[in-house]
């Protein structure tokens, strides 16, 4: 077992680490503040490659498809500068660029994935709605079929990157078969009339990050549109969840590793009792305590990574590094704001931002809850 990261890995983390020191922590608290992402670090991001970082090269992206611990890294370093971009770009690429890459046909990719990859275009996946959470199943919004379109009707909530998306994969009800409902994914251009952006989220973290309600009255999506096949959207939105939770566990270990540091560094400066209060064995046990969960947390998801880009049965595992991964970020928020006391508070220290973010990363893209159902359902299953 090898534990380094090869040479292209390490000059990948060097790299998005200064830029992301350069372009995005200089504004995240008035990102947070103003609940939307800089546009100047978006056209930065775009010339990075960031936002094609998991599509090959010939799509216009930046080649990280067949190295998924590479990408892990990108979205690590970004999600360490700021949450809110790291979720951004995260759901950009692994839940709704890369699944046209992987299960699009060749005209799609062509129509749709090259602006993507390019930054040209913002991609959303809209699963969640009002009354279909946790539960996928219980999807509402209704594609009815008439001659070689399908009319979309219905409301989509919670969806990252929908207020500035431009490309949407759009889950929806296609009728029923043999008494189940049967769920397809559309590929929606945001152009198309009876499309609209309904109300924009206010958040508690990952403000600067897009959540948006988006509505559905008579879009005609042509069938050359459909993603997979008529009636495949349960068992693709699960898969696209699947890869999406690694490069979500990718995001909280970076927001740990920020906690960790801004801690490290605060218990290190700050004197109480004639001495730093990193001198002190109650707080030198907190950052322990991080570090070993944050560390967890890093090695879950390039696990996940590596399992995936080896074809193996890595569903589990992916659920298992979202799950650490982001309760690891929480626990190294909560610690971060009590080893900095009263200015852990303060909208002056990043921490209180890194808190309300951690939270986050415990409910999107599947609770903690349904990331323990789907691991323990796995061994229950399969055994260990
Ligand atoms: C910032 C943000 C971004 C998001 N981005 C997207 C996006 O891009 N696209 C998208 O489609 N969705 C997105 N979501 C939606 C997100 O995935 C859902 O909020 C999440 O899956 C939970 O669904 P819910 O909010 O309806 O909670 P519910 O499903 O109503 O759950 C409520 C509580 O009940 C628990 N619970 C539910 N069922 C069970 C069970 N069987 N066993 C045990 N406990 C259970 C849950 O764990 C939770 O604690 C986003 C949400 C947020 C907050």
């Amino acid at each position: 077992m090898d534990f380094s990261l090869t040479e292209k890995q390490q000059m990948l983390k060097k790299i998005t680490r200064e830029f992301a020191e350069a372009y995005i922590v200089p504004v995240a608290k008035e990102s947070d503040e103003k609940q939307e992402l800089d546009e100047t670090v978006l056209q930065k991001m775009k010339e990075m490659k960031y936002f094609g970082a998991c599509i090959p090269e010939e799509f216009g992206g930046a080649g990280l498809h067949d190295d998924s611990i590479a990408y892990c890294i990108v979205v690590e370093e970004i999600g360490r500068a700021d949450a809110a971009w790291g979720l951004s770009i995260a759901v950009h690429n692994s839940l709704a660029s890369y699944p046209i890459y992987k299960f699009g046909t060749e005209e799609q990719k062509q129509k749709f994935l090259i602006d993507l990859a390019k930054g040209d275009k913002v991609g959303a996946f809209c699963l969640t709605e009002a009354d279909a959470g946790s539960d996928a199943g219980g999807v509402q919004l209704a594609a009815e079929k008439d001659g070689n379109e399908y009319i979309l009707n219905g409301t989509k909530i919670f969806a990252t990157n929908g207020g500035i998306a431009n490309t949407l994969l759009v889950i929806a009800k296609t009728g029923e078969k043999e008494g189940r409902k049967q769920l397809t994914v559309f590929i929606v251009d945001t152009d198309t009339p009876g499309y609209s952006v309904g109300a924009k989220e206010n958040k508690l973290g990952v403000r600067g990050s897009n959540t948006s309600e988006l509505v559905f009255e008579d879009v005609r999506i042509p069938q050359e549109n459909i993603l997979g096949g008529i009636g495949d959207g349960f068992k693709l939105a699960m898969q696209i969840l699947g890869y999406g939770r690694i490069g979500i566990a990718a995001q909280s270990v970076g927001l740990g590793q920020a906690s960790l540091e801004a801690s490290i560094k605060y218990a290190n400066e700050r004197v109480q009792f004639g001495k730093p209060i990193g001198r002190f064995q109650a707080i030198q046990w907190k950052i322990a305590d991080m570090a070993c969960a944050v560390e967890a947390g890093r090695y879950f998801t390039y696990k996940a990574a590596y399992m995936y880009d080896n074809q193996m049965d890595y569903g589990h595992v992916s659920s298992m590094a979202k799950l650490v991964a982001s309760e690891a970020a929480m626990q190294a928020a909560h610690s971060a704001v009590q080893i900095h006391g009263g200015y852990g508070l303060m909208k002056a220290y990043p921490v209180e931002r890194y808190f309300r973010d951690a939270k986050m990363g415990e409910i999107y893209e599947g609770t903690s809850e349904i990331q323990r159902m789907v691991i323990a359902n796995h061994l229950l299953r399969k055994g260990v």
